[in-house]
């Protein structure tokens, strides 16, 4: 647990840096219906229900962090699609005042019976995880995964309104370092944003990224030496990581999401609550403020609430793989990504 060394004197979510924190990334669950390599080992032990935050918890929780001061939600997990009750969760949280934008990463599976109703219940937009187009290795990078069930969910996200769709893509050498031309290739008559992440480390699968990280530099000449040069897109978001180029006469974007080569922890407006219900400052590093455990134990909203804002004025910098400081405590899936 994060010990606040110094404390917050506002009544929204600023860190001792000046960095306005108002986008929470929620995970509903640490559960998955997949198992991909860089993420958790095949024979994964997830969390018992009763450590994870009830729906009437979530709900709780997001609405103390709106009234600090987020206005951005973000449901990841695990899979938050195999969360029991999603589409009220999304509805509930819609409701909250101060909230303006819900979105979902999820590796869309699920999709083709979700998209419309989570639509309806105020989900905005979706980030989906491919890696590949290769169904072989489809299967290969995600254990057992078929690729025709992630392309139904994406069509089904499209059909729903859940729109710009922007498709997540983590490379991995040795699995999947050349098909990222035919990801960036589906730019060019749709108007998807293909983003190619950098695999980072975490836990016990620390060592397996480390050997197979490839950097978006080199992903990014891969794509241009196949398809031609890109050309950076005006007006992006500085808080967004993935900064947009294009291909010429493309109708989507290409992002790069360098996590390990090029941090960008100066924009970081970022805070995570993972499943369990503790408040992660930095995905990239250990320390958490359990909000659950207080809130179980019947303390006031007011001094819960007066904690959050300690711990997030103590949010650190930025993460320390240069160092080789690796997060150790938990796994991609237990943090929510
Ligand atoms: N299950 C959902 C999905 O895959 O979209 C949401 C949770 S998943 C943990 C969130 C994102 O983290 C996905 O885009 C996934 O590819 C990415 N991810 C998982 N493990 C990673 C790792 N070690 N390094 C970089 N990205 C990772
Ligand atoms: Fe599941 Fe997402 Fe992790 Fe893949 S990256 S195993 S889909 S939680």
């Amino acid at each position: 647990m994060v010990q606040p060394s110094l404390s917050s004197s506002t009544t929204h979510l600023v860190d001792r840096f000046g960095r306005q924190l108002t986008y929470l990334r929620v995970s509903l669950t640490d559960v998955c219906n997949l198992r991909c390599v860089y993420c958790m080992p095949e024979d994964m032990t997830f969390r018992p229900r009763h450590e994870l935050m009830t729906d009437e918890e979530i709900i709780t929780i997001v609405r103390l962090m709106a009234e600090l001061g987020i206005n951005k939600i973000r449901l990841t997990g695990g899979e938050p699609t195999v969360r029991p009750n999603l589409v009220e969760i999304v509805r509930q949280i819609a409701h909250i005042p101060g909230i303006r934008d819900i979105a979902m990463t999820t590796n869309a599976l699920l999709l083709p019976q979700l998209a419309e109703p989570l639509a309806r219940a105020g989900l905005k937009r979706v980030n989906i995880s491919l890696d590949t187009l290769n169904p072989h290795k489809f299967k290969f990078i995600t254990r057992w995964g078929d690729l025709d069930k992630v392309l139904a969910g994406i069509e089904a996200a499209e059909a729903a309104g859940l729109k710009p769709i922007k498709i997540n893509a983590v490379v991995t050498r040795g699995f999947n370092e050349g098909d990222v031309v035919d990801l960036a290739r589906l730019t060019l008559d749709r108007d998807w944003d293909i983003r190619f992440i950098e695999v980072m480390p975490f836990g016990s699968e620390a060592d397996f990224a480390q050997s197979v990280v490839v950097s978006s530099q080199e992903t990014r000449e891969r794509i241009e030496a196949a398809l031609g040069p890109m050309q950076p897109v005006a007006g992006h978001d500085p808080r967004d990581p993935a900064k947009p180029y294009r291909l010429a006469g493309a109708r989507g974007t290409i992002g790069f999401i360098s996590s390990v080569s090029e941090p960008f922890c100066e924009a970081c407006n970022r805070l995570r609550l993972t499943a369990d219900g503790k408040l992660r400052l930095c995905l990239l590093r250990d320390g958490e403020y359990d909000i659950l455990t207080p809130l179980r134990a019947g303390e006031s909203i007011e001094a819960i609430k007066q904690a959050i804002l300690d711990a997030a004025y103590n949010k650190p910098w930025g993460h320390g793989l240069p160092d080789g400081v690796i997060p150790t405590s938990r796994l991609m899936n237990q943090i929510g990504g």
